[in-house]
């Protein structure tokens, strides 16, 4: 079938909207009617460049729609399941599946680094030449055909722009706070950086019960947003906000520290917000070859802990379901964070408003 997407085919920053040609799903795969898709980061480093990927390709990783056909050998899927995507599928049965740990689920890695199927093809051709998919999703299209371990069926009631940003910047902020850090009532918190993920570190720490929760951001916008996912103190980043923390803190600094911009100079400045014994957990993907310069001594001398989080810690199968049941239930804002939501011919548009910083999360919609 003949479908619209957005294609990348030189690391320019320009997504191309073109006709391309797509296969029916086959072994274990799916065909999805895209409903909606994210407007994120990770993409945005793939169209620059500083996450190289094999192109032509179609970006897209979090994303949202309606099954239409599904594969031989399909068990869990069927037409008409309202799904989300999933960007780092899980095997189910290997160490770290088998540990609870499906976030570091390594089997699908290298057959996602290549951008195709699993028999080494891709179901996506572009004036004849294969086209590759990001994390084996492609979502800034209007149909996709994936892995079945791809997606998650969810229930029907909640709209699908908000299962779009669930999958992604959700799951990872919130899952930080709740899992990773597990942050207990009444604890100190302070995020650096309150973009997508940031606020949603943000209210994941407010639905775990801690005060004050402490929002560092040179955005004046997203501070105030912050506000409405539950900081109790919006300080800009300047000079003084270490200080500042400290103070709000009873002298020592927060008992647990995020850093949601993956910015190695941020995590620095993060590292200083710690008190003796307290936790900085990273949650934003610095680049790929950059390295973090923290102080050693401080390190062992204050028993600091140093930790990484990566899509939360999460078990998209236990929790993605679990937060659309809190959005139902009132009690997790999606809504909110959807500053604006565009159509697949302005994807342009809508990273260069990622870029200039007026966004918490863009969506695209079908
Ligand atoms: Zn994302
Ligand atoms: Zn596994």
């Amino acid at each position: 079938m003949q479908i619209r997407a957005a294609i990348l085919s030189a690391p320019n920053g320009r997504f191309q909207i073109e006709t391309v040609e797509l296969d029916p799903p086959a072994d274990g795969e799916v065909l999805v009617k895209i409903a909606a898709s994210g407007v994120c980061r990770s993409d945005w480093r793939v169209a620059i460049g500083t996450a190289p990927k094999p192109m032509p390709m179609i970006a897209g990783h979090e994303g949202a729609g309606i099954i239409e056909a599904v594969g031989p050998g399909v068990s869990r899927l069927a037409p008409g399941d309202h799904v989300a995507f999933i960007w780092a599928p899980a095997c189910g049965d290997c160490f770290y599946c088998n540990g609870g740990k499906p976030n570091l689920c390594g089997t699908f890695t290298p057959l996602l680094a290549t951008g195709l199927q699993a028999d080494g093809k891709s179901r996506i051709r572009w004036k004849g030449e294969p086209v590759h998919i990001l994390a084996g999703l492609g979502a800034f299209a209007e149909y996709a055909v994936l892995r079945e371990e791809s997606c998650l069926p969810i229930r029907r009631d909640i709209p699908l722009e908000l299962a779009a940003v669930a999958g992604c910047a959700v799951a990872t902020g919130v899952g930080a706070a709740m899992n990773t850090a597990a942050v207990r009532p009444g604890a100190s918190v302070a995020v650096f950086g309150a973009g997508g993920v940031g606020l949603n570190i943000i209210q994941g720490a407010s639905l775990c019960g801690a005060h004050p929760i402490i929002a560092v951001d040179a955005n004046e916008a997203k501070l105030s947003l912050a506000k409405e996912f539950g900081a109790t103190h919006p300080l800009p980043s300047d000079d003084a906000a270490i200080s500042r923390i400290r103070a709000l803190t009873g002298s020592r600094g927060a008992d647990y520290v995020f850093e949601a911009a993956g910015m190695p100079a941020l995590q620095e400045v993060a590292f200083r917000a710690l008190r003796p014994g307290g936790q900085l957990t990273l949650v934003g993907t610095a680049p790929d070859d950059s390295i973090t310069g923290l102080p050693a001594a401080k390190i062992t001398r204050s028993e600091l802990t140093i930790r990484g989080s990566f899509y939360g810690s999460c078990n998209p199968q236990r929790d993605i379901p679990r937060l659309l049941n809190l959005y139902a239930a009132g009690k997790l804002k999606l809504g909110e964070l959807i500053t604006r939501t565009y159509r697949l011919e302005q994807i342009n548009e809508a990273y260069a408003d990622l870029v200039s910083g007026v966004l918490a999360r863009g969506v695209i919609v079908y």
